[in-house]
């Protein structure tokens, strides 16, 4: 028989989603009158901005032309949409990133993977605890990692705790790492980097030859002008930084698909000869060879979303989200609950109350108000104890839902 690739057999069951799935369908079987409301999921919930629609409407009409149909595209992504890109995330900020290091992509899902396509075995891999679920299996599936722990940890990674005691930033590691995961703001906790604790992490990483992989798919979110949406806006970013973004959240394309990795030019790795490679031409390379590139149509879609119509459409979204996340973090302190996160990113993280665990704040919540949200032990062994709760709803159903929190 064929071998099977053996580090998948290392996964611990991804039992998050799964167990929520299964208490939720069993509550509802044996309360069928109960209306359940689900702040716990992760995905976006507002319809396609229209400036995106009219765009991919378009793009669809000239695909049925001869003259105007397109069959594979530049892998990289189109030129137009990279240096729409360029000029409006990122050189607008004063980052110095140009169309040429922009890779349009299906997801950041997908690139945060199979960046570790072209980096070595022998890294040492940070992640912070809680974490975005993505950087610890696809690094287990590589075969990066040892085995898990009965905490869920895995030998060989070095987990960086973020709580309450250290304002949800993660901490420099005392032992040297190769390749940091940092997600601003962050999910699950909301929580935000300032320029300063950005800064700190860029000056470790030059000083010790590490490379940053910083996530940025809620940098929309971010609501206090002084703080910083890329690593680029930090000095020396490009010596040491790879930067994801995704039109997931921002726009409402977590059904449609579309993201990009910014890879800056001159960002090196060594080869095992002692050498030093750029990192650009390995993706450039892993790029043409594994992927053939996002649909033109979705490509007109997103670049849409810089257009006046399309600026001011997404804004509003953001709003909208961000009105949701106000509301949760009012209602919930009103209830004495302590409260974390909300207010630069659609994710709440509150501290579970009258000690319960966060599965017991789960069958709280669930069972007395009905509401579901995601118990943040389910992102790490550190997020025990506390718990998440989505600003991707209607208003009628957060409303509907804090208020039956308040009744509690
Ligand atoms: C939603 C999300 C993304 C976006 O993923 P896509 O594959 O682009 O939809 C990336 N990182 C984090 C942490 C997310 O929560």
């Amino acid at each position: 028989m064929v071998q099977v690739n053996g580090n998948y057999l290392k996964l611990k069951a991804g039992y998050l989603f799964p167990e929520i799935a299964r208490r939720v369908k069993a509550f509802s079987e044996a309360n069928p009158e109960a209306q359940v409301i689900r702040l716990g999921i992760g995905d976006v919930t507002e319809p396609l901005p229209e400036a995106c629609r009219t765009a991919m409407k378009a793009a669809i009409d000239e695909m049925g032309t001869r003259e105007g149909f397109h069959g594979y595209g530049p892998e990289q992504g189109y030129p137009w949409l990279r240096e729409a890109i360029a000029r409006h995330d990122f050189q607008s900020r004063g980052c110095e990133v140009s169309a040429e290091e922009i890779f349009i992509s299906d997801g950041s899902k997908c690139d945060s993977s199979n960046i570790l396509d072209i980096l070595g075995e022998g890294n040492r891999i940070a992640v912070t605890d809680p974490v975005y679920p993505v950087y610890v299996d696809s690094n287990v599936m590589a075969g990066r990692t040892g085995e898990a722990d009965g905490s869920g940890r895995y030998g060989g990674l070095t987990y960086l705790p973020i709580t309450a005691a250290n304002g949800f930033t993660a901490e420099i590691p005392s032992s040297k790492v190769d390749l940091i995961y940092l997600c601003f703001p962050n999910n699950p906790t909301g929580a935000v980097a300032s320029r300063e604790q950005l800064k700190a992490w860029v000056d470790y990483a030059r000083a010790s030859g590490a490379l940053i992989l910083f996530d940025a798919a809620y940098e929309a979110f971010i609501q206090d002008p002084g703080l910083p949406h890329s690593i680029y806006e930090i000095e020396g970013a490009r010596e040491c930084a790879i930067e994801f973004r995704s039109f997931s959240k921002n726009a409402g394309f977590t059904g449609t698909r579309c993201a990009l990795t910014v890879v800056p030019r001159g960002l090196m790795g060594t080869a095992a000869d002692g050498g030093t490679v750029e990192l650009w031409g390995l993706w450039n390379r892993r790029q043409c060879t594994k992927f053939n590139g996002v649909s033109y149509i979705v490509q007109r879609g997103a670049e849409a979303v810089y257009s006046s119509e399309g600026q001011s459409q997404v804004k509003a979204l953001i709003a909208f989200y961000m009105e949701n996340a106000a509301i949760i973090r009012r209602e919930l302190s009103a209830a004495g609950i302590e409260v974390y996160g909300g207010e630069q990113a659609p994710y709440v993280w509150l501290k579970t109350p009258d000690g319960l665990d966060s599965w017991g704040f789960f069958d709280h919540l669930l069972q007395r108000a009905h509401v579901v949200g995601t118990p943040g032990g389910g992102f790490g062994a550190a997020g025990e104890g506390y718990f998440r709760l989505s600003a991707f709803n209607s208003r009628a159903n957060v409303e509907e839902a804090m208020r039956r929190v308040r009744a509690l």
